[in-house]
C-alpha cells in the first residue's frame, strides 16, 4: 500500500492486531522510503440489508454516516475511537444477522440507541432526542424521567 505522507510504494507491516472485537485487523505500517508510521484498518465487506426508510424508499446501509450519527452525539464525551468503532462493529453484526436483505431503517435506529446507551448516557440522550423527535416524544419524555431517577452509574 502507498505511503500516504510521500506516496512511495513500498510499506511494511510492523504490528498487526485484532480490533473492535476481531471483526477489524489494525495493523502499523512503516513506509520503507520516509520513515513515516501509519495505521490501516482492514474490515471483511460482507453484504449489509439494504435500508427501507419511513417513505418505503431503499437506501444502502451507510457505514460513514452511521458513525458520523454516532460521533455527533459523543462529541467531547469520554469514549474511545476503539469503543466506538466496536460499537459499530457490533450494530453491523447484528443487522447481518438478521438474515435479511432489506431492513426498516428504524432497526438500525434503535441499535444505535442501544449501543451508545452502553458507551454513553449523555451521548444516547443526545441521540435520541433527535432522532425520537418525530416518533414518540412521550416515551422520549418518560425515558428522560428515568434516568434522572435512576442514581447515576460512575466506571
Ligand atoms: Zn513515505
Amino acid at each position: 500500500m502507498h505511503c500516504p505522507f510521500c506516496v512511495a510504494h513500498d510499506t511494511k507491516v510492523i504490528d498487526s492486531r485484532l480490533a473492535a472485537e476481531g471483526d477489524q485487523v489494525r495493523r502499523r505500517r512503516e513506509c520503507l522510503a520516509c520513515g513515516e508510521r501509519f495505521t490501516t484498518f482492514e474490515t471483511a465487506e460482507l453484504v449489509m440489508p439494504r435500508l427501507i426508510k419511513q417513505d418505503g424508499s431503499r437506501q444502502p446501509f451507510d457505514e460513514d454516516k452511521l458513525r458520523a450519527g454516532m460521533q455527533r452525539a459523543l462529541e467531547k464525551r469520554p469514549v474511545s475511537v476503539e469503543r466506538l468503532e466496536a460499537a459499530i462493529a457490533h450494530i453491523k453484526h447484528r443487522l447481518r444477522a438478521t438474515g435479511e436483505r432489506e431492513v426498516k431503517s428504524l432497526v438500525v435506529g434503535e441499535l444505535v440507541m442501544g449501543e451508545l446507551q452502553k458507551l454513553d448516557e449523555i451521548a444516547y440522550i443526545r441521540f435520541a432526542s433527535v432522532y425520537r423527535r418525530f416518533q414518540d416524544l412521550n416515551e422520549f419524555r418518560e425515558e428522560i424521567e428515568r434516568l434522572s431517577r435512576e442514581p447515576a452509574k460512575h466506571e
